[in-house]
């Protein structure tokens, strides 16, 4: 099989952190011979957009990006060519698979043998430290790429990738048992919507907490027990202990962007709870009482994407149909006026770009 690779491609590029973001039309592709060995280059058919993205174009965090960016951490395409000399690869040419965030690890260090592979020390960031897939050929990794399952639609498989494996992962770690109560603070969002439904596969009651009508309809239909309007709500914690019969939610797995979702996880936490950190916003701590954190013998995790394991099941439960990720389908250049929506605070689900053909 042999496929024609332009030499040049359409890309949405951030010069510098901060910068505008300018879709080119003339940006390198590289060659199969170019590939080192290990690398794949796939042609991307579309790419969610993960709230990261913007921390990153912003340079909100306490790590910088590559500089020029090209973002992106949630694409799904083809591969187009492995490099020379890849020895034991997983996938072919032509086979179909997503990138995500971990776009490499070195598999041999201790975190990854651990399986904690986000966390090595050579891991390579897509749309952060390696170019991403707001672009129509993107370079990757034949060991991290994920498959994507047949008959699963590429648009729905994208946004698994990150925000499904994310929340997936997080919920796996939240000590919670089925029949729990989780707290969703940011269950209208990318991340949350998802969390929603992978809690339900866990057996869990799941309150949802955003804010808008949209986002309420939206999280009730996709199975929330209960909504919470963080903008309504005259107090948060009374409401969340009404809720649980006075004692309090067994986790929160908060998915905000921003430090306010997770003002008062401990308060509403019943005694032996857990605190899943997963939003980033970059310049915040976690204000929390220490007396009631050990008082109340309170977890508190931060937990990071995931491994290839954690997105081979998030995955497979999205492809059998459990979890459905509720997007809008725009066009790479369309990405600005997305940024501007999250920020706003005004896209309920995912926002999924097509490449342009
Ligand atoms: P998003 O913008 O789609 O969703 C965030 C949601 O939080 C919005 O619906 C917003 O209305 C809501 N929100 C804001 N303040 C709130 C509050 N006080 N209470 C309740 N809800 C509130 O963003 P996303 O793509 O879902 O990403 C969310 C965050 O998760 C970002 O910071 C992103 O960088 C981070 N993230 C972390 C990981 C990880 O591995 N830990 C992975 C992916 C994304
Ligand atoms: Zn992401």
């Amino acid at each position: 099989m042999s496929h024609s690779i332009p030499k040049t491609q359409t890309a949405a590029v951030v010069a510098s952190s901060g910068a505008a973001i300018e879709i080119k039309h003339d940006q390198p592709v590289k060659s199969a011979e170019e590939l080192a060995p290990g690398e794949c280059l796939i042609k991307l058919a579309c790419t969610g957009v993960c709230h990261t993205d913007l921390h990153a174009a912003l340079g909100d965090w306490p790590l910088a990006a590559k500089t020029p960016l090209v973002g992106g951490h949630e694409g799904v395409g083809e591969i187009v060519a492995i490099g020379n000399n890849t020895s034991h690869s997983p996938v072919k040419v032509g086979d179909r698979v997503g990138i995500k965030w971990l776009a490499d690890s070195c598999l041999n260090c201790e975190q990854c043998r651990k399986g904690r592979e986000q966390n090595c020390l050579e891991a390579k960031l897509s749309g952060f430290t390696v170019d991403g897939t707001f672009q129509q050929y993107a370079v990757s990794y034949v060991n991290h790429v994920t498959p994507i399952p047949e008959g699963f639609d590429s648009n729905a498989a994208a946004s698994i990738l990150c925000a499904g494996v994310t929340v997936y992962r997080a919920i796996k770690y939240s000590q919670t048992s089925p029949g729990d109560w989780i707290v969703l603070p940011g269950a209208g969002g990318g991340l949350g919507h998802l969390a929603i439904q992978y809690a339900k596969v866990a057996g869990l009651q799941v309150i949802a907490v955003d804010t808008g009508a949209d986002k309420k309809k939206l999280c009730l239909e996709l199975g929330a027990d209960k909504w919470i309007d963080f903008q309504e709500s005259k107090d948060i914690v009374a409401d969340i202990k009404a809720i649980t019969g006075g004692l309090g939610a067994h986790s929160a797995l908060v998915t905000a962007a921003s430090s306010s979702g997770y003002k008062q996880a401990i308060e509403y936490l019943r005694g032996g709870g857990t605190l899943m950190a997963v939003g980033l916003p970059g310049k915040a701590s976690l204000e929390a009482s220490i007396f009631f954190t050990v008082f109340k013998s309170i977890s508190i995790l931060g937990s990071y994407v995931g491994n290839r394991q954690d997105a081979a099941e998030a995955i497979a439960i999205a492809a059998r149909g459990e979890v459905k990720c509720n997007f809008a389908l725009k066009q790479l250049s369309d990405l600005s006026s997305v940024y501007e929506g999250m920020t706003e605070g005004k896209v309920a689900g995912r926002i999924v770009l097509e490449m342009p053909k």
